[in-house]
């Protein structure tokens, strides 16, 4: 079997690096790639945008399946050209993928199909946007850009004042480009952030473990966004009564949603989610894995991943038995060049990654990285790699994942220091009986977890989320009902 991986950032070195141990013992190519995927794979310098080029490869090589690790050639519809060549594809076509890359479409497909999110407002307009902001009475609200931004595009505002800025910064003087031609503007939600990303072929959902991601650059979630420093899982705060709320009321619902609206769905549907006093409500929609977030899934998922990802692209998900998952901790830390997420410095010698990789049950991925022409490993990129450990418990994932982060070294190497200290930090909400903390290791196997049919034509009642009420206005499905 021959694979193409488009990407070259450390979720595709993930990606690969799991392909790679299939039994199936598949020739993988990788599209651009990195230095870390040539280890398992063979690099071909096309561009992960170039649907031309990508899919001429794909078509010359004769490969069985297409893995898309990035949104943008998503967005862009390579999924669809691909398709379009008889290639299986990994990965939603355009039209699915605008969940992630319009906020205003996504908002609306949440609205529509009464799933639990943030109330907002929408506007195609800085005036309009504005004039609103400025007659709030509640703060923070959140500024978000429409289009995609790589983490960029998000502001929580604490004052009429820098959010009319964020404003202006996004819609006058395009400092995202096209992603600011609308905003949304959203209620700030308070609670718990978690990941939960589904692997859906459009009709059967193979959930996977939840996972926390990092998004600010400093420790205690200060400074800016980034694409996210360090990610954790599985997450003992998530409860499985709170598991099973984010299954009924957002996952399960998506998916209906996207078939409701003949969207043909195969690939990650990533739910970036706050879990509020009145449960889970979604705070983004992604079309793709997460980068770090499929770091750690890969370490923690028992077996082969190229079953489900080929299963996934030919629609034949139900035939799969869903997947164990390893008990233990995993942390991933990434390391940073200076800068970041601001202009970084690069072509810095990187060493260390083999001695990192010494320390128990820890791999290193790499993300911004090249090889010089002397063989010399540089920095090329804000995110440089990403250290991935597990252990037995938080204590020890974090000492592994440090000690191997310790032995890498660069110029201007920075991580954070507090990864996986949200799991520990935080109380677990008091539950009933069914609410008992999802342990390490208690959810593998639960009926969260495993692969979940969803009726070919999906019922309207089971599309809908039971108990969730509309809010009035603006509010985009914000109402969140009692649990089902
Ligand atoms: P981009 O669109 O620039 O790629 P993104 O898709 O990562 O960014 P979001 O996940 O929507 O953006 O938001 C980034 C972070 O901002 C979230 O992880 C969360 O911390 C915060 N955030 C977003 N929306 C809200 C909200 N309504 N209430 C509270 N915090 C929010």
């Amino acid at each position: 079997m021959k694979v193409l991986v488009v990407g070259g950032g450390g979720r595709e070195h993930a990606l690969v690096w799991k392909i790679a141990q299939s039994p199936l013992a598949p020739e993988i190519l990788c599209a651009p790639g990195n230095p870390g995927t040539a280890r398992h794979a063979r690099n071909v310098p096309v561009a992960a945008n170039d649907l031309f080029r990508l899919v001429d490869l794909a078509r010359r090589e004769a490969v069985d399946l297409v893995v898309i690790g990035p949104e943008e050639p998503l967005c862009l519809g390579l999924a669809d050209k691909l398709r379009g060549a008889n290639i299986p594809t990994f990965g939603p076509g355009a039209s699915g993928a605008r969940i992630e890359g319009s906020k205003v479409f996504s908002k609306e497909l949440l609205e529509r199909h009464k799933i639990p999110c943030a109330a907002d407002r929408r506007f195609d307009r800085s005036g309009a946007a504005k004039s609103y902001l400025e007659g709030c009475t509640t703060w923070p609200q959140v500024v978000k850009a429409d289009g995609l931004a790589a983490g960029k595009g998000v502001f929580v505002c604490h004052d009429a004042r820098s959010a009319c800025a964020a404003v202006d910064a996004i819609m006058e003087n395009k400092s995202l480009g096209a992603a600011g031609s609308r905003v949304v503007v959203e209620e700030f939600l308070v609670g718990e952030e978690a990941s939960v990303l589904a692997i859906t072929d459009g009709e059967t959902i193979l959930i996977l473990e939840p996972v926390v991601d990092h998004k600010q650059v400093g420790d205690g979630d200060t400074g800016p966004n980034t694409g996210g420093m360090g990610v954790f899982s599985p997450v003992p705060t998530l409860t499985r009564r709170i598991q099973r709320q984010i299954e009924q009321r957002i996952i399960v619902p998506a998916v209906h949603a996207l078939r409701r609206e003949e969207i043909d769905y195969k690939g990650v549907l990533y739910a970036g989610l706050m879990i509020t006093e009145s449960g889970p409500r979604v705070l983004e929609f992604n079309a793709r894995f997460g980068d770090p977030e499929a770091q750690v899934l890969v370490r923690r998922l028992k077996g082969d991943l190229l079953p489900i990802l080929v299963a996934t692209a030919k629609g034949a998900l139900a035939s799969i038995e869903p997947p164990d998952w390893d008990p233990r901790v995993c942390i991933g830390v990434v390391a940073a060049a200076r800068g970041y997420p601001g202009p970084v410095q690069k072509g810095d010698l990187v060493a260390g990654i083999e001695d990192g990789e010494k320390v128990p049950d820890t791999v290193v991925f790499q993300a911004g990285t090249a090889r010089a022409k002397n063989g010399d490993l540089l920095t090329v990129g804000g995110r440089v790699l990403c250290v991935t450990a597990l252990g037995a418990d938080l204590t020890e994932a974090r000492d592994r994942a440090y000690a191997g982060y310790s032995k890498v070294t660069f110029d201007g190497k920075f991580c954070r220091r507090d990864i996986g200290l949200r799991a520990q930090a935080r109380p677990v909400p008091a539950e009933g009986p069914d609410g008992a903390p999802g342990t390490p290791g208690s959810a593998a196997g639960t009926g969260f977890h495993a692969g979940r049919d969803v009726p070919k034509r999906p019922a309207r009642s089971a599309a809908a989320p039971r108990g969730s009420s509309r809010e009035s206005g603006g509010g985009a499905g914000s109402g969140s009902g009692t649990a089902s």
